[in-house]
């Protein structure tokens, strides 16, 4: 079944009015994941910033259809709710609130959006301890500040709890390896792999192939100056390793 079909996407930055995304095509079907690689500068971001409605872009052509509606025409909240998830560059700090009770307001909030009664503390507990092992994290965590303090590693692994306690179908990782030694890359990993057992998608967008030794795509695209040139399996990332980004020039 499809999750995401994106048709010719166009889109420029609203200040400047230059065009980045050229008519991008990429299609994801439910428990897929893929991986979008490119140069820096070739508009990864952009796309998955144009996906989830930031108001820096202004799309001047093409569709976007998510679970068989335009996403285009909703706000970035209602994107959010419907199931669509984006892990930030650099994740917020919430200084005085605790990432357990931030979690819960979270996903009573996307509850509520779908009338279904909130959830107790006790029984959030119960559905929260179900997704710290699926993601593999400690319940220390819980009773920290929301990214105050945390490592780079720990910052990414708690926006994969988030992902895993919002159940977003489809979750769109930017350069979730930026920034991270090896260490810290393998526990992020692990994470994301604990929730690939439950049926969601992922977009993950990478300069590195380093990051694809340890989160496998079925899909590898290749992004360069704003269009899709290339779309292949895992072979296609080395190529790369053996070519380089040349190999897949736009021109
Ligand atoms: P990538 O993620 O592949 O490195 P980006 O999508 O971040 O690429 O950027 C693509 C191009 O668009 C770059 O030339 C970048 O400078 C430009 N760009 C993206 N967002 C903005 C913005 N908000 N303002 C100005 N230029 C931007
Ligand atoms: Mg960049
Ligand atoms: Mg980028």
């Amino acid at each position: 079944k499809i999750l995401l079909e994106v048709r010719d996407l166009k889109a420029s930055i609203a200040e400047s009015g230059e065009e980045i995304l050229r008519g991008v095509n990429l299609t994801i079907r439910e428990g897929q994941v893929h991986a979008i690689m490119g140069k820096n500068g070739s508009g990864k971001s952009t796309f998955s910033k144009v996906l989830v409605g930031h108001p820096d872009y202004v799309v001047t052509g093409g569709t976007v259809i998510f679970k068989g509606e335009n996403l285009l025409e909703k706000e970035p909240e209602e994107r959010s709710h419907a199931g669509l998830f984006m892990s930030f560059q650099t994740p917020v700090e919430i200084p005085g609130v605790s990432n357990i009770d931030f979690l819960q307001m979270s996903y009573n909030a996307k509850r509520r959006k779908l009338d279904l009664p909130e959830l107790s503390p006790i029984e959030f507990f119960g559905f929260l301890s179900q997704k710290l092992s699926a993601v593999n994290m400690n319940p220390s965590f819980l009773n920290r500040n929301v990214n105050e303090g945390f490592s780079g590693g720990e910052k990414k692994r708690n926006e994969i709890l988030q992902l895993a306690v919002l159940e977003a179908d489809l979750a769109i990782l930017d350069e979730i390896d930026s920034g991270l030694d090896i260490d810290a890359l393998q526990d992020v990993a692990k994470a994301v792999n604990g929730l690939l057992t439950q049926k969601n998608s992922i977009l993950m967008i990478t300069h590195y192939q380093r990051l694809l030794d340890y989160i496998k795509p079925k899909y590898v695209h290749i992004m360069d100056d704003g269009l899709i040139v290339k779309t292949g399996d895992i072979s296609i990332a080395e190529l790369l390793e053996e070519g380089g980004y040349k190999a897949f020039s736009a021109e």
